[in-house]
């Protein structure tokens, strides 16, 4: 990474760092800076104080100096009390904002890019590298860290000018003093550059532990695994593997640790043999009266903190550089484009109700998939009509919808709606004529009725008549607080569980509340018996009225009701028409499919 790239990732950061929280940075940055200036009030008032008393000065001016000493460092002391509370306060609000950023991102992005391997571990990448210690949070403490050092350079070579022109120690003296102090930082500034290579590594080899231990972590709370758990015995496989993982990252904390510590010993060593010249040198000076004694730790309190801040600084910056290779990927996952959002059109409304879709030769691989999930897929419906897709589990019904929703776009070929192509209009506008009933649809552990509005406001009569619709009535006059109650336990302890068929009703109840122009059932029976999806079928037949509406089912006999029955086959539409009409074609994949299933619905 050039430094043009660093600076650039830099600045991003620290935008958004004020965009997300302005009051923490400027909190965090006023703390740095006071915490800096309280460690020079008393190095400097008290070598004034102790001279007052050691020269003979009046009463009042020692009395003067011990009240700046205690009075000037209490007021700072209260001033940084104050801003650290503050800056706690801001700091929730900032994880907050963050947690929102990320909600925002993977809510807002493309269907294929939240299906998509490589993103997900993205994400779980960046979560984990802010578990290791590098994000875009450690550039707060980088900044403070590195404003606070440039006071305390500014404080300390402020208070040793007068060391630099002392009468009393010679040139020589003072150079070799500077040598020294250079020494040093140069040595710091390599020992720093290692330790930091040590621990980029180190959190470099613990992102993979970290996920790892994550997921079994995870494995382990999840009361829906539960069963499974304890059932098949699989506790020993979780805590082990578990164990392995932790053990991993042990023994590379371990291995960290002793690889850093041989950096650390040559800063000590130098740092206090200067010390002890400086030492020397001060009390030769204060001996033959060219240094005041109160001076004495002034100065050396001064030279320490100096060099402190200097490699602190240069530290703080290799470790800046470092994390912006972590900036870089946490970037990449913002910038992932959402393509769909490119249209712009407004959907039509119209009052006749007068809409047609048409599949123009389209054909559809997944991401990173070797071969062709649908293939020159040719159809064309009216709003109103009602439409079956029948076909073996794998031939493509599902990903047919999916394209029907924009979930994803088309390899080949286009999707009009009223001719014109489905790309050219609003996402979300698009999105809203539909509502899907997907085969392993999601209930969410909030409130009935907003499982059913999908939203967090609802309105509750509409709310009802859709569950009472769906067939939920009687359990919904069972529930003590209506549609008020907490679905599962996650969020209320008097949450209830429901059942497959409970959760499927739900799920249709969705669906009429919204009540869009296009309504898909696809097999969202699958829990049930073929005479049951039959039922629920037909009933949802004369509930989608004026709607269109499409059924989907790998079950023949639940769709027969319906006139316009397309048949897939491996990806293609091999036969359209009546059940009748299909049925009569003794060699079609229609006929075929019905004679192998014909054993479920002799009752039916
Ligand atoms: P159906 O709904 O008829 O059971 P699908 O549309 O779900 O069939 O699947 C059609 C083909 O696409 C199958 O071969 C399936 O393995 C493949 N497929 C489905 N979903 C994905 C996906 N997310 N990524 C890759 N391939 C997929």
């Amino acid at each position: 990474m050039g430094p043009g790239e660093h600076l650039a990732i830099l600045s991003r950061a620290v935008k958004m760092l004020f965009t997300l929280s302005r009051g923490y940075i400027l909190c965090t940055i006023f703390k740095a800076v006071l915490s800096s200036a309280s460690r020079y009030v008393p190095i400097y008032f008290s070598a004034r104080l102790l001279d007052a008393i050691l020269y003979g000065a009046p009463a009042g001016v020692v009395a003067r100096y011990a009240g700046l000493t205690v009075g000037l460092g209490f007021l700072l002391n209260l001033l940084l009390t104050w801003v650290s509370v503050a800056g706690e306060v801001w700091e929730d609000r900032l994880y907050l904002e963050r947690d929102w950023m990320f909600s925002e991102k993977g809510m807002g992005m493309e269907y294929s890019s939240t299906e998509n391997h490589g993103v997900a571990l993205l994400l779980s990448r960046i979560r984990e590298e802010s578990n290791s210690g590098y994000n875009l949070f450690f550039l707060y403490n980088s900044l403070a860290a590195g404003i606070g050092h440039v006071t305390s350079i500014v404080f300390s070579t402020s208070l040793l000018v007068s060391f630099f022109t002392l009468g009393g120690v010679g040139t020589t003296t003072k150079l070799g003093m500077v040598a020294g102090i250079l020494t040093i930082l140069v040595c710091g500034i390599l020992c720093t550059a290692q330790e930091n290579k040590i621990n980029v590594e180190f959190f470099h080899k613990n992102v993979n532990v970290n996920i790892m231990t994550g997921k079994y972590r995870r494995l382990a709370g999840d009361y829906s695994a539960g069963m499974e758990i304890r059932l098949y015995g699989m506790e020993k496989k979780i805590v082990s593997g578990r164990a392995e993982a932790e053990m991993e990252f042990y023994h590379n904390c371990m291995e960290r640790n002793k690889k850093g510590v041989r950096f650390l010993v040559p800063g000590i060593v130098l740092t206090h043999l200067l010390k002890f010249c400086l030492y020397l040198v001060l009390i030769a000076a204060a001996l033959s009266g060219a240094v005041s004694v109160g001076s004495i730790a002034k100065y050396v309190a001064c030279i320490m903190l100096l060099l402190e801040a200097v490699s602190g600084l240069v530290s703080a910056s290799q470790r800046l550089c470092s994390n912006n290779y972590y900036l870089k990927r946490f970037f990449s996952y913002f910038d992932i484009p959402n393509d769909m959002y490119q249209g712009s059109l407004t959907v039509e409304k119209r009052l006749d109700n007068e809409y047609y879709v048409e599949f123009v030769d389209v054909s559809f691989r997944y991401p990173g998939a070797g071969s062709y999930a649908l293939r020159h897929v040719n159809l064309r419906f009216r709003v109103g009509e009602k439409l079956a897709v029948v076909g073996m589990n794998g031939s493509g019904k599902t990903t047919f919808i999916k394209l029907l929703c924009r979930l994803y776009d088309p390899t080949e070929g286009e999707i009009l709606l009223n001719g014109v192509d489905i790309r050219k209009y609003d996402y979300d506008e698009y999105m809203s004529i539909f509502s899907v009933v997907f085969q392993d649809f999601s209930l969410f552990s909030f409130t009935l009725g907003q499982n059913v509005a999908a939203a967090k406001e609802y309105d509750e009569e509409r709310a009802v008549t859709a569950l009472r619709r769906a067939g939920f009535g009687e359990r919904l006059d069972a529930m003590p607080e209506g549609t008020e109650t907490y679905l599962y336990k996650d969020y209320s302890a008097q949450g209830v569980e429901v059942s497959g068929g409970e959760a499927q009703k739900i799920a249709i109840a969705r669906a009429l509340y919204k009540d869009a122009p296009f309504i898909v059932l696809d097999e969202p029976t699958a829990a049930l018996d073929p005479v049951s999806e039959y039922e629920v079928y037909s009933k949802f037949n004369e509930l989608s009225g004026e709607h269109t509406a499409i059924y989907i089912s790998h079950r023949l006999a639940s769709c027969r009701f319906c006139d316009n029955i397309v048949v897939f086959d491996a990806g293609q539409i091999v036969q359209h028409g009546s059940h009748e009409a299909l049925l009569a074609q003794e060699c079609g994949k229609y006929h075929e499919l019905w004679d192998a299933q014909a054993q479920y619905y002799v009752s039916a």
